[in-house]
C-alpha cells in the first residue's frame, strides 16, 4: 500500500476491539520458570499465593497453557471509555528524521492514569471486587500505577492504599493528589506502618525508598488486614496478559491497513507494556508464522537485561514475595537518585526474561540525557509530551529510523509510546537546564547486589 494511504491515526471501531487476552505462554515450548516459595523452595502452589493474591488473578498467573482468555463484559465496558488506542503513523517526525523508515507508535496515555497501567489496573480491581475483598494494596514507583489503580478502585467502590516510593512522593505531589482525589490513601514508602518499613528505615535511616522496598510494605499490609490481598501494576505474568490489548489492538489495526512491522520497540521497566505489545506478533514467531525483530529499551542506570544475571531473585527487599526467575540486578539493588524517570525496578517479566535468553528478543540500554533529547524532538513535532519511560522507545525508534536513513532501508518501525511526562517536569526542567545527568552503575555495584542472590539449586 502507498504511503499516502496510510492515515496519520488508524482508529478501531467497538465492535474491533480484543474480547479475549492472548497469553503467549501457552505458545512458547519452554515456558517461564515456575514461581518458588521462598521458604520451601518448591513452586508455589495457588493456596499459597491466594493469601496475597486475588484468585481470579492467581489463576491467570500460573496459568501457562491457555492462550486466549475471555475478557469479562464489566471490564470491556471500561476499555471502551478509553480504548482503543490510536495506532499513530508519525509522519511529521519521519519528515523531521528525513528518513525512509515508516515509524508508527501505539499511544497509551490518552487516559487520566496517563500510561498503559489502567488495563491491568481495572481488570485486577474487577477480580477483587468478584471476590468480594474490602480493598487493596500497591506499590508505586513515578506514580502512574497508583494512579491507574486508585482509579480503577474508585470504579468499583474498593479501598486503595497506596504505598508510593518516597523520592516520587516527595517529587510527585500532584500525581499523590490524583490519587487521593479517586479515594486512595498514600504512604511514602518505606514508612513506620509496617514491620518491614520499619526495619529498612532502621538500616538505611536516609532511603530515597525503592519500588522492591514499597513491595515489601504493600505485601504486609494485604497480609495482616482481613479482606485485602495486593495487586502489582508490572512484572507478573498476569499483568502482561492483561497489557495484551495493546498488541492486540495494534495488530489488527495494522492488519487493516496490511502493515507489517520490521522491528518492535518498547521500553522496559518490569515488562508490561513491551510484554503486551509484542505479545500476538511474538505469537507469530514462537509459532514460526512470521519474523520480526524485537527490542526492549532499559536505562543505563537500571539495566537488568543488557547487565543483570538469569536467576531465582527476589521480587522486592523484604523477601517476602515469591522468588523469580529472570533478569536481575539483585533485589538490594537501588538505581541513583539522579535518575529521574520510572523504569527503576531490579528485575524483569520471567516471560521476557525467557524470551530474551532464548534470543527470540533483544535489548538495548540508554542513558537519560539522550532520552530527554529524543522526548524534546518527538514533542516539538508530533505534538505529545511524552513520559521519560517512554521515551526512552523513542529514543531506540529514532535511532533505528536513523540507520535506515544511512542505508536506504524503508523499514517499518512500530513502538509503544506509554504514557504523558505532565508530571514530570521537574526532570524536564533539569534537561532544560542542561543540569541534567547521566548515571551508570559501575560493574562492581552490581555485583555487590547481585552477590546477594539467593542460593538455589
Ligand atoms: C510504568 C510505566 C512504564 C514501565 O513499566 P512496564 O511494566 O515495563 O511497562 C513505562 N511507561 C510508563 C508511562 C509507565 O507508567
Amino acid at each position: 500500500m502507498s504511503k499516502e494511504n496510510i492515515p496519520y491515526k488508524i482508529y478501531l471501531s467497538e465492535d474491533e476491539l480484543p474480547k479475549q487476552w492472548y497469553n503467549v505462554r501457552a505458545d512458547m515450548k519452554k515456558k517461564p520458570a515456575p514461581l518458588l516459595n521462598p521458604a520451601t523452595g518448591k513452586p508455589v502452589t495457588a493456596k499459597e499465593l491466594g493469601a496475597v493474591f486475588c484468585d481470579e488473578l492467581v489463576k491467570q498467573e500460573l496459568d501457562d497453557t491457555t492462550p486466549y482468555i475471555d475478557i469479562p463484559e464489566e471490564i470491556l465496558g471500561f476499555y471502551k471509555m478509553y480504548r482503543p488506542s490510536p495506532l499513530v503513523r508519525a509522519y511529521c517526525l519521519e519528515k523531521a528524521l528525513d528518513t525512509p523508515a515508516k515509524i508508527y507508535y501505539k499511544f497509551e496515555g490518552n487516559n487520566t492514569s496517563g500510561s498503559h497501567k489502567l488495563n491491568s489496573a481495572i481488570a485486577q480491581a474487577y477480580y477483587a471486587k468478584k471476590q468480594g475483598l474490602k480493598g487493596v494494596t500497591t506499590e508505586t514507583g513515578a506514580g502512574q500505577w497508583g494512579t491507574a489503580l486508585s482509579m480503577a478502585c474508585s470504579y468499583f467502590d474498593l479501598d486503595c492504599k497506596v504505598y508510593m516510593v518516597k523520592v516520587s512522593y516527595e517529587q510527585k505531589p500532584f500525581r499523590r493528589e490524583v490519587m487521593r482525589t479517586y479515594g486512595a490513601s498514600v504512604t511514602p514508602s518505606p514508612s513506620m506502618t509496617t514491620e518491614v518499613g520499619k526495619k529498612i528505615l532502621a538500616e538505611f535511616p536516609d532511603t530515597n525508598g525503592s519500588l522492591g522496598c514499597a513491595i515489601s510494605e504493600a505485601v504486609e499490609a494485604a497480609t495482616t488486614s482481613e479482606g485485602y490481598r495486593y495487586v502489582l501494576g508490572s512484572v507478573l505474568s498476569q499483568v502482561l496478559l492483561h497489557q495484551t490489548v495493546i498488541g492486540l489492538e495494534t495488530k489488527t489495526a495494522m492488519d487493516k491497513y496490511g502493515i507489517k512491522p520490521d522491528v518492535i520497540i518498547g521500553c522496559a521497566g518490569g515488562g508490561s507494556n513491551l510484554g503486551g505489545l509484542i505479545a500476538p506478533f511474538m505469537g507469530e514467531k514462537l509459532r514460526g508464522e512470521a519474523n520480526y525483530k524485537i527490542v526492549a529499551v532499559e536505562p543505563a542506570s537500571c539495566p537488568s537485561l543488557t547487565r543483570g544475571v538469569y536467576a531465582y531473585d527476589f521480587c522486592d527487599t523484604g523477601k517476602v514475595c515469591p522468588l523469580q526467575k529472570m533478569y536481575t540486578l539483585g533485589s538490594g539493588f537501588m538505581p541513583s537518585a539522579n535518575h529521574a524517570g520510572g523504569l527503576r525496578y531490579h528485575g524483569m517479566s520471567s516471560i521476557l526474561s525467557e524470551l530474551y535468553d532464548q534470543g527470540l528478543m533483544e535489548a538495548t540500554s540508554v542513558e537519560q540525557t539522550a532520552v530527554f533529547e529524543a522526548a524534546q524532538k518527538f514533542a516539538r513535532v508530533e505534538g505529545i509530551l511524552p513520559a521519560p519511560e517512554s521515551s526512552h522507545a523513542i529514543k531506540a525508534a529514532i535511532d533505528e529510523a536513523l540507520k535506515c536513513k544511512e542505508t536506504g532501508e524503508e523499514k517499518t518501525i512500530l513502538f509503544g509510546l506509554t504514557g504523558t511526562g505532565y508530571f514530570d517536569m521537574y526532570a524536564y526542567a533539569a534537561y532544560n537546564d542542561g543540569k541534567m545527568s547521566d548515571y551508570i552503575p559501575t560493574d562492581e555495584e552490581l555485583q555487590k547486589s547481585i552477590a546477594n542472590l539467593p542460593k538455589i539449586d
